[in-house]
């Protein structure tokens, strides 16, 4: 049902191993620390969307890491192989192929890289249509952190995803589906797996805003390439910093990721928020239309 490939020297096109057996050493720092990098993507249609931005933020978290890692070609190679295993076994509508790197178990040992492809889960797929109940959480940095404290990996996608799945925990034991996080000075910053978007009617202006990138967000593939689309048809684009009172004053708010691709969002700390049918909609056919 799910695939595994490692990128590995000796096999040129990623090397086939069984998920369901154990592959790692205990002793590798991305299973003992959290340290290294990944991505998620989404394979639909007989293509992974987005491949190039996924591979160059991979790159990008990996230097940030100091971690040395396979080319591009590498990567896609085993991507290649992973999906055709994927597909030969059955396959899915759409399915999450996974980037990972792991730093060695020594800093001197080469970084393990893996690709695995499975099933996307239902969950977010059901979330699209019926929108989500969101809490707002101080993530406890202020807005400029990035700037004074690189060694916090602000924006780089690595794999210390626990404290994003706890706070994804908490929200669920509230009554809530998700988390916007905010920043110790009260500024909009990014769901723990997701980036916010809103829309703004005025007149017949529509503007489609996001938290800017210094605030130590990650860079979202999925809220980038929608707003390329959305400036073709004509939509006028901005960047933060934003405060929570802008997303309850907004014509519409959603968490985007490439998993999860449009969610709306129904309330925030329980208030109800607007949510513009033709804005939504349109959103809805800029995101499916996402290569
Ligand atoms: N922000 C965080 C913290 C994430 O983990 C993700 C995706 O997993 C995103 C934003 C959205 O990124 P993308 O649209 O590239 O999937």
């Amino acid at each position: 049902m799910s695939s595994l490939v490692f990128l590995d020297p000796a096999y040129p096109a990623g090397r086939l191993a069984d998920i369901n057996a154990p592959q790692l050493p205990v002793t590798a720092q991305g299973v003992t620390r959290g340290d290294g990098v990944f991505e998620s993507m989404l394979y639909t249609n007989q293509a992974v969307r987005k491949m190039e931005a996924h591979l160059a933020r991979l790159a990008i978290s990996a230097e940030t890491c100091d971690l040395v890692i396979p080319d591009e070609h590498r990567w896609r190679s085993a991507i290649d192989t992973a999906v055709a295993d994927f597909d030969a076994d059955g396959g899915a509508e759409e399915a999450v192929v996974k980037l990972v790197v792991s730093r060695g178990s020594t800093d001197a040992e080469q970084a393990l890289c893996w690709v695995t492809v499975s099933p996307a889960p239902q969950l977010g797929k059901d979330q699209r249509e019926t929108g989500i109940d969101v809490l707002l959480l101080d993530r406890g940095y202020d807005s400029k952190i990035a700037e004074r404290a690189p060694w916090l990996l602000m924006g780089a996608k690595t794999l210390s995803y626990a404290v994003n799945m706890a706070a994804l925990r908490f929200a669920q034991k509230h009554g809530a589906q998700d988390v916007i996080f905010t920043s110790s000075d009260g500024v909009v910053l990014e769901g723990p797996t997701s980036t916010v978007l809103l829309a703004q009617r005025d007149g017949d202006t529509k503007r489609l805003i996001t938290p800017m990138l210094e605030t130590g967000i990650l860079p979202g593939t999925t809220q980038s390439a929608i707003f390329d689309a959305a400036e073709q048809y004509g939509w006028e684009l901005g960047y933060g910093p934003l405060r929570p009172e802008d997303l309850y004053n907004a014509d519409g708010v959603w968490l985007v990721s490439s998993v999860r691709l449009l969610t709306p969002v129904h309330t925030i700390d329980a208030k109800p928020l607007r949510l513009d049918a033709e804005l939504h909609a349109e959103l809805s056919d800029l995101s499916d239309s996402i290569r």
